[in-house]
């Protein structure tokens, strides 16, 4: 029998799995509702305006207190901060700023030291800053196990324990029962476990790093969407429905939506990735899976799942499809797509068939600001008055505090190892236009997906690699 889910606009036919299930993302039933901060409705000047209100925005008006204690620096966002990526996300904190080891090597080999480096340093530095500002976020460092389901990709888990012992990073390869004592699942023979790796409730670090921002006079103006950019004389004016801001100096935080520097528009393609939330679960029902720990779990397919356990012991299960829209469509109303909950409904019943019983109590999408380097890329505009970030693709819960750093090293003009890596001086590859975009990501996504299927790699996909092109979430 199936439900009728009616979330915004689109009826969805889904199974009873879904009859009590919220459209929307768990996380923000995890957080009292902060006041809304009221739109901008005046001119005001500030030394610093920050754009974007997720993580990176906050991060960024946050760090520039610490550097500037008396500018003036008032962050505006479109609709309320956290709304986006960084209220949707699965919460994994890599200890990564460059989307991972592998990617570091492929891209940028002669300071992958300094990268990895640089990762572990800011997931450090991220705890202590958590601690400092007390922000009470559910952060755990309780490691990552990383799945395979194949035998290639059994051989390509070896291959990641080669590449991170040669950057001293500590593993465990796992199979047999040794795999079964941290996670037991019809679908996955062997494992690679690594201990140090993080995880957040991500709406109550936004919520923590908002609340931080206010305590230290940021002024924050939330349903304020920034509709254009200009010079006015020595300052930058953001124009927004009903006021302006004239700012010195201008960070911009806004990810997966249309940047408002015309020349960054290729760089990104907005992908879409969504998330299912069971009900709790009990020891015995933890116990049947063999997942007593509280490490978050990912598989390392082409098209993977990421899974792990809300504070109140759900399983978060999200990934896998990977939804491109022709025109780099961004619609609100593609934020649901039953075509995937039901395959991530599918493929959940399939690593879990004892939990077969269960239901979701939450279900929803967010949009990825993917980039072909498939991690963020940072730099300056308007004589260096301007800085952005942006292109984390699907890793920037802890590389968006990083990127932060960046923009105000920039911002000060200062030379500093951040501003010195290849990775920041790199420029991004941009996309195609339509009709090419769609037909590339499409083409890339059957290929990475009869890869999982064969392990054989396409010569598209070698080719895309030569050329430095990647396409992930
Ligand atoms: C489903 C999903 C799962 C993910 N899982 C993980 C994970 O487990 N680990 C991980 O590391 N990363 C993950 N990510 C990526 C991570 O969430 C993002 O990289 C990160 O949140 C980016 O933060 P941000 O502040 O740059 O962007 P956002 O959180 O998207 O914030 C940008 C803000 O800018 C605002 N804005 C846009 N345009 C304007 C404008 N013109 N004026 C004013 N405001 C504007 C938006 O409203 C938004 O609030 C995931 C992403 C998604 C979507």
């Amino acid at each position: 029998m199936a439900a009728k889910r009616e979330p915004g606009r689109t009826p969805m036919e889904l199974s009873d799995r879904f009859l009590k299930t919220r459209f929307a993302p768990y996380w923000f039933d995890t957080v009292s509702q902060p006041d809304e901060h009221a739109p901008l409705t005046d001119t005001v000047d500030a030394d610093l305006a920050v754009i974007g209100g997720g993580f990176t925005g906050l991060w960024a008006a946050l760090k520039a207190r610490e550097r500037w204690p008396q500018a003036r620096i008032v962050l505006l966002e479109a609709r309320l901060c956290g709304n986006a990526a960084s209220g949707r996300n699965g919460g994994f904190c890599a200890p990564s700023i460059s989307h991972g080891v592998s990617n570091a090597v492929a891209r940028w080999p002669m300071e992958t030291d300094s990268l990895v480096r640089l990762g572990r340093q800011n997931l450090d530095e991220l705890e202590a800053d958590l601690e400092a500002y007390g922000i009470d976020c559910e952060f755990e460092r309780q490691g990552k196990l990383n799945l395979a389901a194949t035998p290639w990709q059994k051989d390509g888990l070896k291959a990641m324990q080669a590449a991170y012992a040669r950057f001293g990073i500590e593993t465990e390869y796992l199979e047999g029962q040794a795999l079964a004592e941290r996670f037991d699942s019809p679908k996955y023979g062997a494992g690679l476990f690594e201990p140090n790796y993080g995880l957040v409730n991500p709406s109550r670090l936004v919520a923590g790093l908002r609340d931080a921002c206010l305590a230290r006079g940021v002024s924050i103006y939330e349903q304020t969407p920034v509709t254009a950019l200009d010079r006015h004389g020595d300052v930058l004016r953001l124009t927004t429905p009903k006021g302006s801001v004239e700012a010195r100096q201008v960070v911009v935080a806004t990810n997966a939506a249309v940047p408002l520097l015309r020349r960054l528009r290729q760089a990104i393609i907005p992908i879409f990735d969504y998330t299912l939330v069971t009900q709790p679960l009990n020891e015995a029902q933890l116990a049947a899976i063999g997942w007593l720990g509280r490490y978050g779990i990912a598989d390392t397919g082409n098209q993977f799942h990421y899974f792990r356990k809300t504070a109140d012991n759900r399983i978060l299960w999200g990934g896998f499809d990977a939804i491109y829209h022709y025109g780099s469509r961004r619609d609100a109303s593609l934020l649901d797509r039953a075509e995937t909950y039901r395959r991530l409904e599918r493929n959940f019943v399939e690593a879990f068939p004892s939990l077969s019983g269960v239901s979701f109590s939450h279900a929803w999408g967010g949009i990825i600001d993917t980039s072909a380097r498939l991690t963020f890329f940072s730099g300056t505009g308007y004589r260096g008055q301007l800085a952005y970030a942006l292109g984390f693709t699907g890793q920037g819960v802890t590389a968006s505090r990083f990127a932060a750093l960046c923009m105000l090293d920039m911002l000060e003009g200062k030379e500093t190892e951040r501003t010195t890596l290849r990775m920041l001086r790199s420029r991004a590859v941009p996309f195609p236009p339509e009709p090419f975009r769609s037909l590339a990501v499409r083409w890339a996504q059957a290929d990475l997906a009869r890869e999982d299927r064969t392990g054989h790699r396409s010569l598209f996909l070698k080719g895309l690699d030569w050329l430095g092109i990647g396409f992930g979430s």
